[in-house]
């Protein structure tokens, strides 16, 4: 005889039996017929984290409206067996504030990506409505979010006098700026403590914007002050921002740069769990490659140029101002345990592209024939002096990149931005980081499951960044997908040649339409523009 528990349980079960039945039978007959496109005899890795399953995945208004077996459904279908079925690929991490010049950003769809998140390190479109305006116009490709970049909002406050703390009526225009950017949509609010003029923000100051974005329901992202020797200090920054405002905080683009930091990756991992152990919610994303790119001029003195290259030339003729900044160099190439700039690459100097592709040792044996450090400064600052250039900076620790995304919190951000096709040698993160993951790191490495490695890039960055209804393939979620070959999807780009798409994936969706469609580029631009809901 059944007792009242185990009643219970079958009671459970016939329940769950009867919705697996609904859940199957029931849904073509409420409404199915006329799907846009059905999605047949994939593996369904839905974002979550879950155990993949076989099933088809239905379409209709940008929407995934079943998942399941779906056989009864006639509607338009592409067959994706032996393939997997993902929820697009979210860029936690871009700098694409010129997307209108490219606006099927193909080189992002080509490695999955459906959602770029721009305006990062202290970096944004000024006016953020004016942005989202201009994009809805134009129509792009991707879905579209932004932060509002710091640097740009103190920069617009405080004129071309940085190196100091703003006054009351600045800090609270400000203030204003950043109200205003949340209002019209930002997901929060991004700081650049590297670059001018963020590097010249104390911490007071962040903490007093990060109140603003707190209150509308944004998060702080940073790029951090320091990411080599100085990186605990750097993070206690972020920590007294998020401890003292409340707010979420992301830290952007987690690394360990030279040498002389190298293999603390686990040590700065269970820096981050101490501080979310207090109560403080800190994530952080990551692109997974040995080098970095910014601008080759970020070598110099921020002092220096805080006016821009003129006054700059003014200082370099001044000796003992120009003997100053060369220490500084020197000093922290010794500090970073390198003896001179070979590590730096030049990824695209527009003054002059024959530079493009050679390290600062080659650069400078071909402008002043000569390899020494001191030739090389030079040709730095002649790069600047002729409109700057960007590098990709060699020195990070490959087993530094493993631990960082092996971690639960790390998403994926490719810190890419536009790419013309064959112009330049950039970053190849921007062609290939998030199939790299899933090529390399999870196919080759076996360093994670493959239900996890997606995971970070869909459902955790949804829910960090607060995309409503995105992030997974679910019924009621808006329909960006990616079908790929486990077995095949590769990142080609090389730091040599990085002009090579990624491999591997078959179907791209961007809300239910085929962007990439049989690998191809299809030229639909069903991109939105994700605005933050600020109450
Ligand atoms: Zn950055």
């Amino acid at each position: 005889m059944l007792n009242f528990a185990s009643m219970r349980t079958l009671g459970w079960l016939w329940v769950s039996w009867l919705l697996l039945v609904t859940r199957e039978q029931a849904l073509p007959a409420a409404g199915l017929d006329g799907c846009d496109l059905v999605i047949r005899h994939g593996r369904v890795v839905d974002g979550t984290g879950a155990p993949a399953f076989h099933a088809d995945v239905a379409i209709k208004n940008g929407h995934f409206v079943a998942v399941g077996n779906l056989g009864g459904i006639r509607a338009p279908e592409v067959d994706a067996s032996g393939l997997v079925v993902a929820p697009g690929f979210i860029d936690v991490h871009t700098h694409v504030e010129d997307i209108l010049e490219q606006p099927e950003a193909e080189h992002f769809l080509r490695m999955g990506v459906t959602t770029l998140i721009t305006g990062n390190c202290g970096s944004s479109a000024p006016d953020i409505a004016a942005f989202f305006e201009a994009v809805e116009a134009k129509k792009i490709a991707p879905n579209l979010a932004s932060l509002i970049g710091h640097g740009g909002v103190r920069e617009k406050a405080m004129g071309g006098s940085f190196n100091r703390p703003p006054s009351a009526a600045e800090l609270s225009l400000m203030k204003q700026a950043v109200a205003q950017g949340m209002k019209d949509g930002a997901l929060g609010l991004s700081t650049g403590l590297i670059y001018l003029p963020g590097t010249f923000a104390k911490t007071a100051e962040l903490v007093e914007l990060a109140r603003v974005v707190k209150a509308s329901g944004g998060i702080y992202a940073s790029h951090l002050r320091d990411e080599g020797p100085e990186i605990r200090p750097a993070l206690a920054e972020v920590f007294q921002v998020a401890r003292e405002t409340g707010i979420r905080a992301e830290i952007s683009h987690l690394k360990l740069r030279g040498q002389a930091s190298w293999g603390q990756a686990a040590e700065i991992l269970q820096v981050l769990e101490t501080a979310r152990a207090e109560g403080l919610d800190i994530t952080q994303d990551q692109y997974v490659y040995t080098a970095a790119s910014t601008s080759i001029e970020s070598l110099i003195l921020d002092e220096a140029r805080t006016g821009g290259p003129e006054p700059f030339k003014a200082w370099l003729s001044r000796p003992a101002d120009k003997a100053r900044v060369v220490a500084d160099m020197k000093h922290r190439l010794q500090r970073s345990g390198r003896e001179d700039y070979r590590y730096v690459v030049v990824a695209d100097f527009p003054a002059d592209r024959s530079l493009n592709g050679l390290n600062l040792a080659e650069v400078a044996l071909k402008l002043r024939n000569s390899s020494r450090l001191e030739a090389q400064i030079e040709c730095i600052f002649e790069i600047y002096l002729r409109g700057g250039a960007t590098g990709v900076f060699h020195g990070l620790l490959e087993a530094d990149v493993r631990a960082f995304l092996a971690h639960p919190n790390t998403m994926a951000g490719s810190d890419s931005g536009l790419h013309r096709f064959q112009v330049g040698v950039p970053h190849p993160r921007g062609y290939g980081n998030h199939a790299r993951v899933l090529g390399y790191y999870v196919r080759e490495l076996k360093l994670l499951r493959l239900e996890e490695a997606v995971r970070k890039m869909t459902s955790l960055p949804a829910g960090v960044f607060r995309l409503a209804g995105r992030g997974q393939i679910r019924e009621g979620f808006l329909a960006d997908a990616v079908v790929f070959d486990p077995a095949t999807i590769q990142d080609r780009a090389t730091f040599e040649q990085p002009h090579q798409y990624a491999t591997g994936i078959a179907q791209v969706l961007v809300n239910g339409v085929l962007v990439i469609k049989n690998g191809q580029p299809t030229g639909a631009r069903p991109g939105q523009v994700l605005r933050g809901n600020c109450p």
